[in-house]
C-alpha cells in the first residue's frame, strides 16, 4: 500500500510521495507534511520483543516511506544505526525509582536527535537519487543546541550536500557550542546569531520560503531542504523508539503485553512527543503522553487552558534544548484535533503569526485527552537531579530531569494510576555538566566547562562517552562567527555563491 503526504495548509490537498516530502522538508505554503492516513502496525504486538532495533525501524518506517524499496530502506537503516552508537541496543532502558528511562543519548552527539539525524542524510540522498535530482542539497537549520551538532555530524562529507547551522549566540551550553565549533567536514558551516532560538528559526523558515532566493539557488544547482524536526524524515524515525521501549518493558516484565504505559517526554519543538502520538495511533498501547516543559511553559498552558500565547518572557534555562516559545510540530497536532480541517489549521496559524496567540474551542480541547501537561521550574529541575542521585547514585541530565519531575507530579496527582511510566531520557548528563553539578550541589558547577566534566565524572563514577573524549582531545576549534539575525541570508549567499 502506498502512503502519500499532504500539507497541513493546502486546501486542495495535493499529495506527494514520502521521498519528495523528505527532500522538501517544509511545504511551499508554509505547512507541514502529514500522511493522508496514519498507518496501523501490520505485525502483532507479541512479535515486538523479538525485533532488534534495526528490524523494528524497518517494520515501522516501511509503513511511512512506502516509495522506498525494502532494499533501500534496509540500507539506510544499516548505515544509520551502526558503530556511531555505543551500544547495539541503540536505545537501552534503565530503571530509577521504579520508572523506565529510555536512554536516547548513545549516539555520536550524546543527545536524542542522533536517532533521527543519523538516518536522515541517508534517507535524503536515497530520495535525491529516486527523484533524479541534479542539484546539490543545502540543509538550513536553526538549533537550540542539539540539532545543529547532530545534523552536522549526520551530513559531514555526505556527497551532494552542504549544511549551514544557526544557533542563538548565548542560548547553548558550553559543551554544545564546543561540539559545533569542532565539527569536521568541508560541507559544514555554523554561525552564532545575535537573537534567541525563535528568531533564528523564524528566519530560517523565511529563507526556506523565499522564492527569489530559491531561484538563485536553482540557477547555481542548489536547492534547500531542512533537517529540523518538521521534516518527515526526522519525525518518523522517532516513532520507532516508543515501540522499542514498550518491547523492553514487556521483556523485563514491567508491563503485560497489551497493557498500556505512559511516556513522559521533555518537550521543546514538539517533535519527540508527536512521534509518541503517532505510535499510539498506530496501535501501541499508550495511555497518556506527559508533555513536560521547563520554565518556558507555553505548552503547559496550551494543554491546560486551550490558549497558545507566545507573548511572554523568554527564559534561558538549564534545559536549553527546550527553550522554545513556538513549537513548530504542534501544527500537526492542531491539524489532527481539528479532524484534518485545513481551513481551521490555517486560521490558527495566521492568528499565531499576527497576534502571537490563538485559542482553541472547548470542544476541540476535549480531543487533547491523550496528553497531560506540566512543567518544572529551575529549582524543581535541580532538585529532581539531586533526588535521583540520592536514590541510586545515578546522574540524569536537566532535560531528563524535567520529564522525570513531571512523571512524579503525574503520579502524585493521579494516585489511582498504576500505569507504568517510561521517561524519555534525551541527553547524557555529560552534555550539561554545569547544570547537573548545580543539582548535585557541587562547587565545580561554577568551574569552566572542562573542569566541570571531570568533576561530574568522579561524582557519577562513569566513563566519559566517546563524544566527550573527542572534545577533550580536539584542540582545533573553529573561531566563533557571530552575525546579526538580519544577516542570515547574506551568510547563506556568502557560502553558496562566493567565487
Ligand atoms: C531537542 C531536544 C528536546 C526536545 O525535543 P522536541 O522534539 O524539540 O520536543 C529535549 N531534550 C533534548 C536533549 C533535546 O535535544
Amino acid at each position: 500500500m502506498s502512503l502519500l503526504y499532504r500539507s497541513t495548509r493546502d486546501l486542495n490537498a495535493n499529495t506527494i510521495p514520502a521521498s519528495e516530502a523528505i527532500l522538501k522538508g517544509l511545504s511551499a505554503d508554509g505547512g507541514l507534511y502529514v500522511p493522508t492516513s496514519i498507518p496501523k502496525i501490520d505485525f502483532d504486538l507479541s512479535e515486538l520483543p523479538a525485533f532488534s532495533y534495526k528490524e523494528l525501524a524497518f517494520r515501522i518506517l516501511r509503513l511511512f516511506y512506502t516509495d522506498f524499496s525494502e532494499n533501500e530502506l534496509r540500507k539506510c537503516i544499516e548505515n544509520a544505526y551502526g558503530d556511531s552508537f555505543d551500544t547495539n541496543l541503540i536505545a537501552p532502558l534503565s530503571f530509577h525509582d521504579g520508572n523506565g528511562y529510555l536512554e536516547l543519548f548513545h549516539g555520536p552527539t550524546i543527545a536524542f536527535k542522533d536517532i533521527a539525524l543519523q538516518l536522515l542524510p541517508h534517507l535524503m540522498t536515497t530520495a535525491a537519487k529516486k527523484n533524479h535530482l541534479q542539484n546539490d542539497i543545502v540543509i538550513l537549520t536553526a538549533t537550540s543546541g542539539d540539532t545543529g551538532k547532530a545534523a552536522m555530524e549526520g551530513f559531514t562529507d555526505v556527497d551532494g550536500t552542504k549544511i549551514i547551522v544557526f544557533y542563538p549566540k548565548d542560548g547553548v551550553s558550553f559543551i554544545q557550542e564546543q561540539q559545533m565549533l569542532t565539527q569536521k567536514g568541508k560541507n559544514t558551516f555554523v554561525f552564532a546569531v545575535d537573537g534567541n532560538f525563535d528568531v533564528a528559526q523564524t528566519n530560517v523558515k523565511k529563507l526556506l520560503n523565499n522564492d527569489k532566493l530559491s531561484q538563485e539557488l536553482a540557477n547555481n544547482n542548489y536547492q534547500f531542504s531542512s533537517a529540523n524536526s518538521i521534516n518527515i524524515g526526522r519525525l518518523f524515525p522517532q516513532v520507532v523508539y516508543y515501540f522499542y521501549a514498550y518491547a523492553q518493558m514487556v521483556k523485563q516484565k514491567k508491563v503485560a503485553l497489551g497493557s498500556a504505559i505512559n511516556f513522559s517526554v521533555p518537550t521543546g519543538n514538539f517533535g519527540d512527543i508527536l512521534a509518541g502520538y503517532y505510535a499510539k495511533k498506530m496501535g501501541l498501547p499508550i495511555d497518556k503522553l506527559l508533555c513536560a516543559s521547563n520554565k518556558n511553559n507555553v505548552l503547559t498552558e496550551f494543554f491546560n487552558e486551550g490558549v497558545y500565547d507566545k507573548n511572554r518572557p523568554f527564559y534561558v534555562t538549564s534545559s536549553p534544548s527546550m527553550d522554545i516559545l513556538v513549537s513548530s510540530n504542534l501544527e500537526r497536532l492542531l491539524f489532527y484535533i481539528n479532524n484534518e480541517n485545513v481551513q481551521a489549521t490555517i486560521e490558527l496559524m495566521e492568528q499565531l503569526n499576527e497576534t502571537g496567540k490563538y485559542t482553541i474551542s472547548s470542544e476541540i480541547k476535549n480531543s487533547l485527552s491523550d496528553f497531560f501537561a506540566a512543567f518544572a521550574n529551575e529549582d524543581q529541575t535541580a532538585n529532581e537531579i539531586s533526588r535521583i542521585y540520592q536514590l541510586d547514585g545515578s546522574v540524569i541530565d536537566p532535560h531528563t530531569a524535567v520529564a522525570s519531575y513531571v512523571a512524579k507530579l503525574y503520579k502524585e496527582t493521579h494516585s489511582d494510576s498504576t500505569t507504568p511510566v517510561v521517561i524519555v531520557s534525551t541527553a547524557s548528563p555529560y552534555k550539561f555538566p554545569q547544570s547537573v553539578l548545580v543539582g548535585l550541589h557541587d562547587p565545580a558547577a561554577f568551574e569552566p566547562g572542562f573542569a566541570a566534566l571531570k568533576a561530574l565524572k568522579s561524582k557519577s563514577h562513569t566513563l566519559f562517552p566517546n563524544a566527550i573524549e573527542q572534545l577533550l582531545n580536539n584542540q582545533s576549534a573553529r573561531t566563533k562567527k557571530i552575525i546579526s539575525s538580519g544577516d542570515m541570508k547574506k551568510a547563506v549567499k556568502g557560502i553558496l555563491f562566493r567565487k
